[in-house]
């Protein structure tokens, strides 16, 4: 491991980081209810929504009839109803496509801001409830990583798209 995740190896080691989910005692379900705000300033869509990258999109091969959407690009995201609820989301709050749920899931509450980098969502009533090892937040601070990579890659591939159309 090296650049960015070694240095907050090292800082998180430090301080730990006082963030907790707290599962079904949540009062916000992340998952429902939500404004898209936060997907909307990652990823370079006026309707915002969950995305799926190209490993989420491989994963969720057998799925993607049933819970995405495709915008004009060919790039896939989770179907919300008009309330922000994720259309995965089962009647008991329980995510029904969870072992192959996108990255930005299991990235959430972090995720790498435009401007901010790396940040978390302050909207998570786990902010400030409890610390969490640096060991259980590695592999969100990984996937909130890799999302960013691919909005970077996606925001490239729309220009080149817009360029050739424009041309
Ligand atoms: S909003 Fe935060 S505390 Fe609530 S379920 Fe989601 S991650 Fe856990
Ligand atoms: S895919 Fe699953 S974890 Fe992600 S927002 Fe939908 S219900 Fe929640």
């Amino acid at each position: 491991m090296g650049g960015i995740e070694a240095l907050l190896r090292e800082e998180f080691k430090k301080e730990g980081f006082n963030w907790k989910c707290l599962g079904e005692r949540c009062p916000c379900n992340c998952c429902a209810g939500f404004d898209n705000s936060l997907y909307s300033s990652i990823t370079y869509l006026p309707n915002g929504s969950i995305p799926l990258t190209e490993k989420d999109v491989e994963r969720m091969k057998d799925v993607l009839e049933i819970y995405t959407v495709q915008d004009k690009y060919g790039f896939y995201y989770m179907k919300m109803d008009e309330n922000g609820r994720c259309c995965a989301l089962d009647e008991n709050g329980k995510c029904k496509i969870y072992e192959i749920r996108p990255t930005s899931c299991r990235a959430y509450p972090f995720f790498v801001d435009k401007y901010a980098m790396l940040a978390i969502d302050k909207k998570c009533p786990g902010v400030g409830k409890g610390m969490t090892e640096w060991e259980e937040i590695e592999e969100m601070i990984k996937a909130a990583i890799e999302v960013y990579e691919f909005v970077l890659k996606k925001i490239k591939i729309i220009m080149l798209k817009e360029e050739v159309k424009n041309a």
